[in-house]
Order: structure tokens, then C-alpha cells, then sequence
């Protein structure tokens, strides 16, 4: 028994150190990712349930790692979260977004609004306003054209400081929505309290829809609540006509997901947008 436990222990402590190698190649080749030009955006549409139409383009962080393909951000972000490579990297996003949407109207197309993604630790930097604000005004992007996600989680560690920064990002004519609800376990009531005009059901709640009842009423449950609170409401992750169906007739107003589309490369959107 000793002899096993001891191998267990090696066999342990050398994963460690590879999971740590791994950890740590990836973060020295993140460090030098934005100056390479490897970041890349990709966009999902969020559509209108009713009518099936684009609402807005959600915008998804991609890596063209060289050497190692597409990386998709789950494996990144979180390191560069808590490193805070997330702050230059996800300003970069935000820039990018605005040019990108400036490009499309220069081009004559429908404007579509665009949501990007911050996280907690840009939402927390002290940077934020100022860094909004001279990107808003260097692309000359009609603010109206973009929205923030921020997920439920990043909501509530913060309280009142969020308040704050949530008001001004308001002020600014930005608006704002809650990403991934429902895994947090906040109430809808606290997060009202926030000028958030739109709500995100995670897709855990959607994937089992069509089998669960009880995933059933709590998604009616939180559609029912938001929209008497004048929120609106996207169920995230459809990838079915059964759970779009169940959504549709729960009164869910957009929804996003594979069903509709995969996120795609920005000439995609350039040509769907054209035709
Ligand atoms: P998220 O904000 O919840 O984004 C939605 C994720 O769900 C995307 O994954 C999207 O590809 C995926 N998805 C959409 N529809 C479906 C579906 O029908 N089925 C399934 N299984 N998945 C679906 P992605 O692009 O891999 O992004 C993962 C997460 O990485 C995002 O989750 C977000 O938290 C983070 N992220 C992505 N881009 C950025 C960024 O620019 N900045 C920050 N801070 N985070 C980002
Ligand atoms: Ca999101
Ligand atoms: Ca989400
Ligand atoms: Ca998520």
C-alpha cells in the first residue's frame, strides 16, 4: 500500500508540473499574441425569435495560435484573466468591434448592433471609462451600436463599485446586458437594480429543455420576471426547433446558438450582411 501511495504521489505531482509547463507555455506565447496580429474576431448572430432575423452580432474572441490552429477561448481567457493580459487584449476586442462596425456602415450595410464581451477584471480596471471613451471617439462608432455583456457573476462580486462604473458605460449611451444568468444565483430583483436593459439565460438551462419540466419553469420563470421588469430576455445555446419552439411559446423574445448559426470569421458576416 505504501508503494502504490507513493507512485500515486509521483504519478500526481508529475501531472502537476506538466499541467503547470503547459500553463505556463501558453501564457509567455499570449504575452507576445497581440503583437503578432493572432487574435482574430469572430461573430454570432443573436436573432428575433418571431421573425428569425439578426438582432445583433455577439463578438467572440479567437487565437490563430502559429503553429497550433484556432484556440478557442476557454482555453485562454482564463489565463488571461488572471494574469491581466485580459485588459490590453480585451481593448483591443473593443477597438476592433467599433472599427469593424464602422467599416460595415462605410460599406453601406444594415447597421447591426454589436455585443462584446468584458470581463471581470477589465470591468474592474481602473482604465475602463477612459479607454471606452477614446475608443467610442477615435472610430467615431454611434454607441447606440454597441452593447456590453457581463456576466452575473462578475455582477454581484462587486456591488456597489459596479453601480458606478455601470452608470457612466449607461451615460455613454452603451447598453448593457447580463451574461450567462441564472448560474449565479442572484435574483432578478437585485440585478434590476443595475441599468441592464437585457438578460442571458445560460445555456445550461436551455440544453435539456425538451426533457426536463423542471428547466422548463424556471426558464418561464425567469422569462415571465424579466419581462415584467422590462427586461428582454436570449436564450443562449438553442440548437434545436423543439427548444426554439418552447421558447417562442414561453414568450423569449431573442435567442442565440447553433440552431441559427456557429460563430463565424468576419467575411462571413460581410456577405450575409451584402446579400
Ligand atoms: P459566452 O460569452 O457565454 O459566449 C457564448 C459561447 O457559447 C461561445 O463560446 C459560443 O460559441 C458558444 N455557443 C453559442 N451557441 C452555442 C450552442 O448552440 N451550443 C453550444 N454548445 N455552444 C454555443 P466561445 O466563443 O468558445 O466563448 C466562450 C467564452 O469565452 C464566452 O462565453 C466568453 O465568456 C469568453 N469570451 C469569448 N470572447 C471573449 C472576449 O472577447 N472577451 C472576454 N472577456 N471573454 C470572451
Ligand atoms: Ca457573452
Ligand atoms: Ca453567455
Ligand atoms: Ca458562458
Amino acid at each position: 500500500a505504501k508503494a502504490s501511495g507513493r507512485n500515486n504521489y509521483q504519478f500526481f505531482t508529475q501531472t502537476m508540473n506538466q499541467a503547470a509547463a503547459h500553463h505556463f507555455e501558453l501564457e509567455s506565447s499570449l504575452r507576445g499574441a497581440l503583437a503578432r496580429y493572432e487574435f482574430e474576431l469572430f461573430y454570432q448572430p443573436i436573432i428575433d425569435i418571431d421573425t428569425r432575423q439578426v438582432h445583433t452580432l455577439e463578438v467572440l474572441l479567437r487565437w490563430r495560435r502559429g503553429g497550433h490552429g484556432l484556440v478557442q477561448p476557454d482555453a485562454f481567457i482564463p489565463i488571461m484573466e488572471e494574469s491581466g493580459l485580459i485588459v490590453p487584449v480585451g481593448e483591443w476586442v473593443m477597438r476592433k468591434a467599433c472599427e469593424q462596425s464602422v467599416a460595415w456602415q462605410r460599406q453601406g450595410l444594415k447597421p447591426v448592433p454589436l455585443a462584446v464581451n468584458l470581463s471581470p477584471r477589465q470591468f474592474m480596471h481602473k482604465g475602463l471609462i477612459e479607454s471606452i471613451r477614446r475608443i467610442l471617439d477615435e472610430t467615431g462608432i454611434d454607441p447606440a451600436l454597441i452593447e456590453f455583456e457581463i456576466t452575473e457573476t462578475a455582477l454581484m462580486q462587486h456591488g456597489e463599485q459596479t453601480l458606478g462604473i455601470l452608470g457612466q458605460i449607461n451615460r455613454m449611451g452603451i447598453r448593457l446586458s447580463i451574461d450567462d444568468f441564472g448560474t449565479g444565483y442572484s435574483s432578478l430583483a437585485y440585478l434590476k437594480r443595475f441599468p441592464v436593459k437585457k438578460v442571458k439565460i445560460d445555456r445550461a438551462f436551455i440544453k435539456d429543455l425538451e426533457n426536463s419540466a423542471e428547466d422548463r419553469a424556471i426558464v418561464a420563470a425567469i422569462i415571465a420576471l424579466s419581462n415584467s421588469l422590462q427586461l428582454s430576455v436570449v436564450a443562449e445555446g438553442v440548437e434545436s426547433e423543439g427548444q426554439y419552439k418552447l421558447l417562442k411559446g414561453s414568450g423569449c423574445q431573442y435567442a442565440q446558438g447553433f440552431l441559427f448559426s456557429q460563430p463565424v470569421e468576419v467575411q462571413d458576416v460581410t456577405r450575409a450582411l451584402a446579400a
